[in-house]
């Protein structure tokens, strides 16, 4: 059923003679398919998928070459070509392709073992010694830990900038800052800021601007189309969708997406074609798990937001809430994750609520079909930005992260109720 033509190109029997839209021979259409359903078509190419739906499982280290010559001509190191299992194989290739698909402006994607691969990858890939790399105070922890552990001792010197200070922003770069890490909203505390601005100015200064892209993906959030160079996403969450692989992913025009893709060859990354298929299969439903987890989420912030155990709900999709109104200019979707405050209240009270909850699992990582809940302590990790932040009362400090899932909100809200009823009770 499988072979390589003369150039290598794979070649899988396939009666499927219609094309998808956006393919060679499709029929022309004045309208660019919706995002949802290019969720579904994305990367299911013929060629890669044969007579079946979705792309096999190509479990593959050897690419055989048909002979001698064929070995010394040497086929092209390029995407969509076999090569050597380091490069990828079809299965890796469609979901590739597909989340180039889904981000508008976008030329190609590199896949990374983990969301932090990815960040780390990026990051190694556009900055050397001697350079500055800003990244926003609000950053995801382990974003800080690499700066910290990895780029230091390579001489790359971390600078944090407030996110929401875009008046200083410009003063904070120096002829050596080479790039800047942003995200949004942030994904502890919820901050969205001005991305379209601070990309331009990092454009302006000469920097490479970088998003980490995990909390809106592509559907909530045109990286590349609202300036940023280089659109970055754990794909462990939403897209993988079900808690149960790990992989992150690099999306970028033509010029970084090459050096992307350099860079991860010669630092040997590659994902497993099993995750990849698993990835694939996450990603074709998170159009509508994105849209019931977002409801559900604004459903619960809303609720939380009456409750007198609660000061502050930090969740852009609410009306009200901080970044709000950044997030409906800039952003066509939400997601489950979101944060709130207690009022007062101490860590044993905070456990107490924690502990006192059924439904939520207690655990890290979000963007499963599961609902789950962390402590958050921002103080703990910020060096930029005060926390809790001017005009907050000082004692409404301890937080909680909730990732909703698929379950139905009003069995959610009667879990919280509950927890806040143990909370109290102690
Ligand atoms: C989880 C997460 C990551 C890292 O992803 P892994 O796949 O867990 O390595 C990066 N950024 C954000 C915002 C995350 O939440």
């Amino acid at each position: 059923m499988t072979g390589a033509g003369a150039n290598g190109a794979p070649i899988l029997t396939c009666r499927r003679k219609r094309a998808r839209p956006g393919e060679q021979g499709a029929v022309k259409n004045d309208k660019p398919v919706a995002p949802a359903t290019q969720v579904v078509e994305a990367g299911r190419r013929p060629e890669w998928t044969g007579a079946v739906v979705n792309p096999p499982v190509w479990r593959a280290s050897t690419h055989l070459y048909a002979d001698s010559a064929d070995l010394a001509t040497g086929r092209a190191n390029a995407d969509g070509q076999f090569y050597y299992g380091r490069r990828g194989a079809p299965t890796q290739w469609a979901l590739a392709d597909a989340l180039t698909a889904l981000e508008p402006g976008a030329a190609g994607t590199v896949l990374y073992p983990s969301g932090v691969a990815a960040i780390a990858g990026a990051l190694l890939a556009v900055l050397k010694a001697g350079d500055v790399l800003l990244v926003t105070d609000n950053a995801y922890e382990p974003s800080r830990a690499l700066a910290r552990t990895v780029l230091d001792p390579l001489g790359i010197e971390t600078r944090f900038f407030d996110p929401l200070d875009l008046g200083t922003f410009p003063d904070r770069f120096c002829p050596r800052t080479r790039a800047v890490l942003l995200e949004s909203p942030g994904s502890l505390t919820m901050e969205v800021c001005d991305i379209p601005a601070l990309a331009a100015i990092a454009r302006e200064k000469g920097a490479v601007s970088l998003l980490d892209n995990t909390w809106a993906s592509p559907l909530g959030f045109a990286a590349l189309a609202h300036g940023c160079d280089i659109s970055l996403m754990s794909l462990t969450k939403h897209v993988g969708g079900h808690s149960d692989l790990m992989m992150g992913s690099a999306s970028a025009g033509e010029h970084w997406h090459q050096l992307l893709r350099l860079k991860a060859q010669a630092m040997g990354n590659v994902v497993s074609p099993d995750d990849a298929a698993l990835a694939l299969r996450g990603l074709r439903t998170m159009a509508v798990r994105l849209e019931r987890s977002t409801a559900s989420a604004l459903t619960l912030a809303r609720w939380l937001r009456e409750r007198p155990e609660v000061a502050h709900v930090l969740c852009p999709m609410l009306e009200g809430s901080p970044g709000h109104d950044l997030w409906q200019r800039d952003f066509t979707g939400g997601c489950g994750l979101f944060s709130f405050i207690l009022k007062g209240r101490d860590a044993a009270a905070r456990s107490r609520f924690i502990d006192g909850l059924a439904l939520f699992g207690i655990g890290y990582s979000w963007g499963g079909f599961e609902s789950l809940v962390v402590p958050v302590d921002p103080a703990r990790v910020r060096t930029e930005t005060p926390w809790p932040p001017a005009g907050w009362d000082s004692a409404d400090r301890l937080g909680l992260r909730l990732s909703i899932g698929l379950e139905d909100p009003a069995d959610l809200i009667a879990d919280l109720e509950r927890a806040f009823a143990a909370m109290d009770a102690g």
